[in-house]
């Protein structure tokens, strides 16, 4: 299965955790990583004082489900050390499943596609570079997500 991965981080050198985080989902089992967007910088969401976020998004090849894929990704955000201070905080590593393939979730531990995907330019753009036609499902066309989102202060930070 061709599925999208968003990494975020904010604490304790970002690169490197988002580094470690694309190392360690090529761990897990029956999964590889295909592709890799730049590294993008964006100002925080939520509570302001703390520090710009690091982001990207990786297109793997999978056969986990999804909900073991996502316990795979919990167990990586342990690995590296992830402490939940308050919503919307600051975190060592945040993964997020953003598209699984043309599956569509609506449970209590996952939803998918992910429902941030259309208005987090920091999710957006990075998709966008990796996946320039992909239509997703419920969502639609990305280049129609895109025009309708505002880069809202995110820039290129490492280009790929
Ligand atoms: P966060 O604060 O972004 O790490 O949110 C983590 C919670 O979101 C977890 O408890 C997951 O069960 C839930 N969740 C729902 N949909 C998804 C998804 N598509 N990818 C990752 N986590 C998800």
């Amino acid at each position: 299965m061709q599925v999208y991965i968003g990494l975020g981080s904010n604490l304790a050198e970002p690169v490197k955790q988002i580094n470690w985080a694309i190392d360690a989902l090529n761990t897990l089992a029956d999964t590889a990583v295909i592709k890799q967007s730049s590294l993008y910088s964006s100002p925080p969401m939520g509570p302001q004082d703390q520090p710009d976020y690091v982001n990207a998004v990786v297109l793997i090849d999978t056969e986990l489900s999804p909900h073991l894929l996502l316990d795979g990704l919990q167990a990586i955000e342990q690995q590296q050390g992830r402490v939940r201070k308050r919503h919307w905080g600051e975190r060592t590593i945040d993964l997020d499943i953003l598209i699984y393939d043309d599956v569509v979730i609506d449970d209590q531990r996952l939803q998918l596609p992910h429902p941030g995907i259309a208005d987090r330019s920091f999710v957006l753009y990075p998709l966008a570079e990796i996946a320039p036609d992909i239509d997703i499902p419920i969502l639609g066309d990305i280049r129609q997500l895109v025009e309708n989102c505002p880069p809202a202060g995110i820039h290129l930070l490492e280009k790929n």
